[in-house]
């Protein structure tokens, strides 16, 4: 499948891993938005949140709770960090496997643009 993100998991396109499982890896956002910007990706293919199935349930709770793992690994959960989701492409996303972004390491802005 012609998806980058499948390529980063299976190792055919390099990326800063920082963590790998056999559910989850994730790696450095290659133009970062803040101090700290990850990207927490399954190894499953999802292509939007809009694909989502009853049984990927699990597989979201923890890919949220690698993300708080990796918060306060960083140094970044006591000041606070966002993550989230963009779902298509009227909210930005811009890769068609499903993605959480944990940001962090500087002021984040309410509402977001
Ligand atoms: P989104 O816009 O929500 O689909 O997020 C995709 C994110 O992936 C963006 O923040 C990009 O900077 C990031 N990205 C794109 N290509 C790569 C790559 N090869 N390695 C790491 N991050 C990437
Ligand atoms: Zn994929």
């Amino acid at each position: 499948m012609d998806c980058l993100f499948c390529k980063i998991a299976n190792g055919e396109i390099p990326a800063q891993i920082i963590y790998r499982d056999d559910l989850i890896v994730a790696f450095d956002d290659i133009n970062p938005q803040a101090p700290q910007h990850k990207i927490i990706i399954p190894q499953k293919h999802i292509a939007t949140l809009n694909e989502l199935r009853g049984e990927d349930s699990e597989l979201i709770g923890y890919m949220v709770q690698s993300a708080v793992m990796l918060a306060k690994q960083l140094n970044i959960a006591h000041d606070g960090y966002r993550v989230l989701f963009n779902c298509n492409a009227g909210a930005g996303q811009s890769v068609f496997h499903i993605h959480l972004h944990l940001l962090g390491g500087r002021r984040m802005n309410w509402p977001p643009g």
